[in-house]
């Protein structure tokens, strides 16, 4: 088993990442046998598909590695890396722009909703997206790629890049990835709104809980969290319509590692002034370790940013003979 997945470098990473990426990465590590690798990539180049400002960049790549690291991805087991320091994502992603066609990218749902209306405004390098998206994985030959519902269109993409150009060329480079999507991985949404997602590019920072806050700002931000008047229920069916209470219950859960329903088995009846300071509670138990282990990182950066060159190197060693067979099977002369 291959599996390679990576994460934008657009911000400082949250509660909804943990939960629904990163926690899902360690996992996998933790049962990866002794001929299984896990690649995991810090996506700088995909940032740059909006505008960056240089010095945040750099700033983003190196906490979001200390973070990666700090809740639980070890460098010597797993391969952690940034793209940009691996040619091959780049110049697999021009040969695969090659086989990809305009009309598969034109509709990806994603380009169609971050272009707006703007699409002569938009960079090309949000159209083709997808394309570097595909050569990430395939520079690898990944067999899994754990994906977030979000990305499911564009893992497809992946595989139809990856079946056209085995035909096209007669080879057998590219196996197709199959998707990975656990079961149990919930989709945490805002403390402000109960109906838009826990995001890194909300503007309000009450909104989400971020790993690096102190216990203070989690204690406060789950005390200011919109809630209704209503004491909890005690089955999930009476969480139905009440988006902010269903919430704070997944979070509970999910840190916890109980379901929805033994948490309101403890909690029913109770209302959120007993609710919350739990949830509070169990939050710093589960995260202020990692946060101490982050900001421990982020004492020594270089430090980082050399675990990212050293990850980068076994990256290259893995993606180079791809990238080789691929130009072989196209006859340029390398
Ligand atoms: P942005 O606002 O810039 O899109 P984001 O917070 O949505 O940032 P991404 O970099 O798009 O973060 O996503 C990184 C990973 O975290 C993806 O696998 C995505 O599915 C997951 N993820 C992001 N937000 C949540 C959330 N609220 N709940 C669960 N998983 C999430
Ligand atoms: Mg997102």
């Amino acid at each position: 088993m291959r599996v390679v997945s990576g994460i934008q470098t657009t911000g400082n990473l949250h509660l909804g990442n943990y939960l629904g990426a990163i926690r899902n990465w360690v996992r996998l590590q933790d049962r990866m046998g002794a001929d299984d690798v896990c690649l995991f990539f810090l996506a700088d180049l995909h940032a740059l598909t909006v505008t960056q400002d240089p010095a945040t960049m750099a700033s983003n790549t190196i906490e979001m590695a200390a973070t990666l690291l700090a809740a639980g991805i070890d460098p010597d087991r797993s391969i952690l890396f940034n793209q940009a320091r691996v040619p091959a994502h780049s110049e697999l992603a021009w040969i695969l722009g090659g086989t990809a066609r305009v009309g598969w990218l034109n509709r990806m749902t994603q380009w169609k909703d971050k272009a707006g209306k703007n699409r002569e405004g938009a960079s090309v390098g949000l159209f083709t997206y997808p394309v570097l998206q595909a050569a990430d994985i395939l520079a690898y030959r990944a067999t899994h790629v754990p994906v977030g519902e979000d990305q499911k269109q564009h893992l497809e993409l992946a595989r139809d890049i990856a079946t056209k150009f085995n035909l096209d060329f007669n080879v057998d480079l590219f196996p197709l990835p199959e998707p990975m999507i656990p079961e149990d991985t919930p989709r945490i949404m805002s403390l402000r709104d109960g109906t838009a997602k826990m995001s890194k590019s909300d503007p309000s920072d009450m909104s989400r809980i971020n790993l690096i806050d102190s216990d203070d700002q989690i204690a406060a931000k789950f005390r200011k969290a919109k809630t209704d008047p209503e004491p909890l229920p005690s089955e999930v069916g009476g969480l139905a319509e009440r988006p902010e209470a269903r919430n704070l219950v997944t979070i509970y859960a999910a840190l916890s590692g109980e379901t929805s329903q033994d948490v309101l088995a403890n909690f029913g009846g109770q209302g959120f002034g007993a609710f919350k300071p739990a949830l509070a509670d169990l939050a710093v138990a589960k995260l202020g370790p990692i946060r101490d282990r982050l900001v421990a990182l982020l004492d020594d950066r270089a430090a980082v940013g050399a675990t990212l060159a050293k990850g980068a190197a076994r990256a290259d060693a893995l993606a180079r003979p791809t990238l080789v067979a691929a130009q072989q099977a196209l006859g340029l002369q390398i």
